[in-house]
């Protein structure tokens, strides 16, 4: 993804640069043939309120982007007017108060690069380019979210242009019920946030990563295995299980552990990634890494590389479970068996909810997480991966509690995403700030 490049304006349909502007807001490589009646780059906040204003003026719907990294571009949609807000990409950093002010457009290794400066620290994305804009509005699985909490409760404040143009702060204290709805609402909310104002943390003083590596033939051992001992893997860990068809090292399919650790010193995180090396699976394993010391950016650029390349076209799904593996086993090992080629991947997360959260729109997750990302570059391709993930999903769908809208596909699978309470109240706050439904809510609700 580049940053955006130029100054910003309006640009109506037709006009010259108006596609390569449009398709050039997007992570994905597709172009899904639809383009909005006017795309807006807005600069400053002034841009935003003003259009908003043109908008209910002209009774144009409106979209927005910030970041471009909805898997599957919810922010193109046919007519009405795009907002996008990369250029708003501003941060301010007041250590004194251990806040962070920033903009949408802000990247998740912007931001982090500039907390480094100061020792500080936030659960940022785990890709260089995705945007604050949508991350936090979805939730917000960033680094050391097992520690932290989501990106969205680390969220204090945020401003946000209204459905009637108006300029608002939303908090615990002001438009309290913007505050609940803002997270968790993802693709779903109903203003355009302006700035975020996000509570920031002691930067942990060390960062590593371990790495074991399986042929694919020991799939369903090495999952039994991480999920008994996944409630034990100390909180610091993000203990992560990928499968693709070239896993580093063996060349082949293969299982990979990935257990990044987040930390204060360098011998409690070797203790902490100790259930790797004294599991019973290691002599099965093809090799594990000793610990390596690596920052979160520099893990996410090696991600980028390897799993996220720019300009692909994607076919991504996913479910919360808290099923037992033996039942989830048999619909993981047909998916590792159609894996289309790299770099494709498949994705479990131990997650292990904490007992609580605070009461905030976001309210669905489980012990397990799986997401199936399927990626490809030629159009001439999609009738072959287009439905992959989706079609897998749909199938384990009774062993699941619903999806995370990270990365959702709604579009293609309508599917539970929030506790049912929870919409309920979302659409009467809906209701409230976007009567005429202005904004663009989910591509399609659970069906
Ligand atoms: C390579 C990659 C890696 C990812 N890694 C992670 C990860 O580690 N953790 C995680 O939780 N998620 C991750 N995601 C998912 C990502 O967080 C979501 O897709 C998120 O919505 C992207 O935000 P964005 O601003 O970049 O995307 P956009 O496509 O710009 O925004 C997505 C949607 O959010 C809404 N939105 C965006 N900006 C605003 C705004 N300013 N005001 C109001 N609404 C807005 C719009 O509805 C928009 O369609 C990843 C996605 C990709 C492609």
């Amino acid at each position: 993804m580049k940053k955006p490049s130029g100054r910003g304006g309006t640009l109506e349909r037709g006009a010259a640069g108006f596609d390569a502007a449009v398709l050039g807001t997007s992570f994905s490589g597709r172009d899904p043939g639809v383009r909005p009646q006017v795309l807006v780059q807005a600069e400053k906040v002034y841009d935003v309120i003003a259009a908003v204003k043109r908008a209910r003026r002209e009774n144009l719907k409106i979209a927005i982007c910030s970041g471009g990294h909805s898997w599957m571009q919810n922010h193109l949609r046919d007519g009405g007017m795009l907002i996008d807000m990369s250029r708003l990409d501003a941060i301010d950093i007041d250590t004194a108060r251990g806040i962070a002010h920033a903009g949408p457009g802000c990247w998740s290794v912007d931001l982090d690069l500039a907390l480094k400066k100061h020792g500080l620290f936030f659960p940022v994305a785990h890709a260089v380019d995705v945007g604050l804009g949508g991350f936090l509005l979805q939730g917000g699985f960033g680094w050391n979210s097992r520690v932290l909490g989501l990106g969205c409760e680390n969220v204090i404040g945020l401003d946000v242009v209204t459905a009637d143009g108006d300029l608002i702060h939303a908090s615990a204290e002001e438009n309290a019920d913007l505050y609940w709805a803002a997270r968790g609402a993802g693709p779903g909310f109903f203003a355009v946030v302006v700035r975020y104002h996000l509570r920031l943390h002691p930067r942990p003083k060390t960062a590593a990563i371990a790495i074991q590596v399986f042929r694919m033939k020991h799939l369903e051992e090495v999952f039994l295995w991480a999920d008994r001992i996944g409630p034990e893997v100390p909180r610091s860990v993000e203990f992560q299980l990928l499968l693709s068809r070239n896993s580093p090292g063996i060349f082949a399919p293969g299982v990979e552990i990935i257990a990044p650790v987040l930390t204060d010193s360098w011998k409690q995180a070797k203790a902490d990634v100790a259930f790797l090396t004294r599991g019973p699976l290691r002599p099965k394993a093809s090799f594990t890494t000793p610990l390596l010391p690596m920052s979160p950016s520099a893990l996410s650029r090696f991600a980028a590389r390897r799993v996220f390349p720019p300009g692909m076209r994607w076919s991504v799904d996913n479910m919360w479970s808290d099923a037992p593996m033996e039942q989830l086993l048999p619909g993981i090992r047909r998916i590792a068996d159609t894996l289309p080629p790299m770099p494709s991947h498949v994705l479990m997360l131990n997650w292990q909810p904490p007992a609580a959260r605070a009461d905030m729109a976001f309210s669905l997750e489980g012990r397990n997480y799986l997401a199936l990302y399927g990626e490809w570059k030629n159009a001439a391709d999609d009738a072959r991966y287009a439905n992959w993930a989706t079609e897998h999903m749909r199938a384990m769908a009774p062993l699941g509690k619903g999806i995370q809208l990270a990365d959702e596909n709604l579009a293609r699978r309508p599917a539970r995403f929030m506790a049912p309470a929870n919409l309920a109240r979302l659409d009467a706050v809906r209701a409230k700030y976007d009567p005429a439904g202005r904004f663009h809510e989910w591509r399609a609700r659970p069906g």
